[in-house]
C-alpha cells in the first residue's frame, strides 16, 4: 500500500477546509470498510484521507415530523437501534440488516454506502422508496439532491471533490403504507447483493388497490433503478391474486439491463429481479397487505 497523510478534523468547517484546500488529491474516509480494500488493492489514487468519523455533527437521526434526518456518520448498527427506524420505515431498517456482518455494521456508515455508489449497495433501494433526498455541503454551498439524480453509475456521484455528503433524509411510512426489501446474494450471511430491491405501496381506499407504488431494484444496471412500468401496473391493476402478482413481476423484464460478473449472470439477475418482486408482493398479498 502507498503511503498515506491522514487528517482527522474534529469540525465540519475544518474538513471542509481541508477538502477544498487538498482538491483532487484527497478523499473522505468515513468507517473505511469499502475503500482499506480498494486501497489495499491499488484503486485509489488520491494520497490524502480526510476521516470524518470523529466530526459530532455528521452523526445521529433526527425525527423531523413527516421526514428523518440520518447524518453521513451514523453507523448501520446505530440505525438498526434506533426505535424510529424499525417502527417508521421498515423498508430501511430491513435493508441495513442485510448488509454484511455485525463487526461491519459496527463501523461502517450509510453515508459510506451511498457514496461508494455500489449498484448493489443495500440501503439504496430503500432509500429510493422512501423518497430519500442526499444533502452535501463545501465551503462555498449546501446542495440537496434527489437520491435518483445522484448515481451517476458504478462508483460515480455528483459529489464535487470539495463537498461532503453530509445527511440523508427519507420520508416516514404512514399507517396505510406497507413494503419490503429483499436481497439474494451468493450465499448467507455477509454476501454482497447478486440483486436488491425494494417496494412501498400507498394504499387506496378500495380493497387490493394502490394510489401510489414506489419500485426500486439493484444490481441490474449500472445505478439502482426505479422500476416505473411496474409501479404504473401497481397503480393501474387490482392485486387480488398470485397470478396477476406474477404478471406485474414479469414486467420488471423490461425494466432491468444487468451485466453478467462473478456474481451472477445476465440471465440469472434478470430471473432473480422478477422472483424477489414477486415474492415480496405475494407475502404481502397473502397477509391481506397488513403491516406486520
Ligand atoms: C466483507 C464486506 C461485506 C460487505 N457487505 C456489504 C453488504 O452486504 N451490502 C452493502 O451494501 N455493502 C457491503 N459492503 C460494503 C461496505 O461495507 C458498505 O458500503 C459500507 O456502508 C461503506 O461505509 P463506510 O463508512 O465503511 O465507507 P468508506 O469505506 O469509508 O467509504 C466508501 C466510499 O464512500 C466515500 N465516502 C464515505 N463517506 C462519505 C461522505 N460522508 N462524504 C463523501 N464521501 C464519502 C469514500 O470516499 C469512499 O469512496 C461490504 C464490505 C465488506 C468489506
Amino acid at each position: 500500500m502507498k503511503e498515506i497523510d491522514y487528517f482527522f478534523p474534529k469540525t465540519l468547517e475544518e474538513a471542509l477546509q481541508i477538502l477544498n484546500e487538498n482538491k483532487g488529491s484527497m478523499r473522505v474516509i468515513a468507517g473505511g470498510t469499502d475503500l482499506v480494500v480498494r486501497l489495499k488493492q491499488g484503486q485509489v489514487k488520491e494520497d490524502r484521507l480526510l476521516d470524518i468519523s470523529r466530526i459530532d455533527a455528521l452523526k445521529g437521526i433526527e425525527d423531523r415530523g413527516e421526514k428523518i434526518y440520518i447524518g453521513a456518520t451514523t453507523t448501520h448498527t446505530e440505525i438498526l437501534e434506533h426505535p424510529l427506524i424499525k417502527t417508521s420505515v421498515p423498508i430501511l431498517h430491513d435493508a441495513i440488516k442485510s448488509i454484511a456482518s455485525l463487526q461491519i455494521r459496527n463501523i461502517a456508515t450509510i453515508g459510506g454506502n451511498v457514496a461508494n455508489a455500489s449498484p448493489a449497495g443495500d440501503s439504496i433501494p430503500a432509500l429510493f422508496v422512501l423518497n430519500g433526498f442526499v444533502f452535501t455541503k463545501s465551503i462555498e454551498e449546501e446542495r440537496k439532491i434527489p437520491i435518483e439524480e445522484f448515481f451517476l453509475g458504478p462508483s460515480k456521484t455528483s459529489l464535487k471533490e470539495n463537498e461532503i455528503l453530509v445527511g440523508i433524509e427519507i420520508t416516514k411510512m404512514q399507517d396505510d403504507e406497507v413494503g419490503f426489501f429483499r436481497k439474494v446474494g451468493q450465499r448467507k450471511g455477509t454476501a454482497i447483493s447478486v440483486v436488491n430491491g425494494a417496494v412501498r405501496l400507498k394504499k387506496d381506499s378500495k380493497p387490493n388497490r394502490f394510489s401510489k407504488a414506489f419500485v426500486s431494484l439493484g444490481a441490474v444496471a449500472p445505478t439502482v433503478v426505479r422500476a416505473k412500468i411496474v409501479e404504473n401496473a401497481l397503480e393501474s391493476e387490482e392485486i387480488d391474486s398470485l397470478d396477476k402478482i406474477m404478471y406485474i413481476s414479469g414486467l420488471v423484464f423490461r425494466e432491468v439491463s444487468p451485466i453478467s460478473d462473478v456474481r451472477g449472470s445476465l440471465e440469472y439477475r434478470r430471473d432473480v429481479s422478477i422472483n424477489i418482486i414477486y415474492e415480496g408482493l405475494a407475502d404481502l398479498f397473502l397477509n391481506g397487505f397488513r403491516r406486520s
